[in-house]
């Protein structure tokens, strides 16, 4: 079954998109936890990131470099931003396709404060 991503990617859910092209495309989070959280996503259904192959290796980098020229534009480069990738259950993945979160607009708190546990 398609995930949500895919749905969006083929147009069939609506989502604000920022980027699109061939292999990556970026739009807002439904539920977004900063003034900027965006989701750069490939457009090849790579469900997480240990599902990655040495081929995909370049789209896992072209991610990055459109995830970098979106917190330009989105005006947060210079403060600074967050990117997390999460994995699978242990790592909070609900969508299983590949993503990276960009988050950024406010002071975020330390990475180990997101990680206590969720009980
Ligand atoms: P994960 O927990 O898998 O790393 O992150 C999934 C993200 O996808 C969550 O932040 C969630 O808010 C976002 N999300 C889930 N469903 C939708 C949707 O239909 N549209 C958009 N734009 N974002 C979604």
């Amino acid at each position: 079954m398609a995930s949500i991503f895919e749905m969006i990617i083929a147009g069939e859910i609506p989502a604000e998109f920022i980027h699109r092209d061939k292999e990556v495309v970026a739009f807002r989070d439904i539920n977004p936890v900063a003034p900027v959280h965006v989701l750069v996503v490939p457009t090849k259904p790579i469900p997480t990131i240990d599902d990655v192959t040495d081929a995909d290796i370049p789209v896992v980098g072209r991610m990055y470099a459109v995830a970098r020229d979106i917190a330009r534009s989105e005006g947060v480069a210079e403060q600074g931003y967050r990117l997390v990738m999460n994995c699978r259950d242990h790592g909070g993945q609900e969508v299983p396709h590949l993503h990276l979160h960009l988050i950024g607009g406010r002071q975020l708190g330390p990475m180990v404060g997101s990680c206590v546990d969720p009980d």
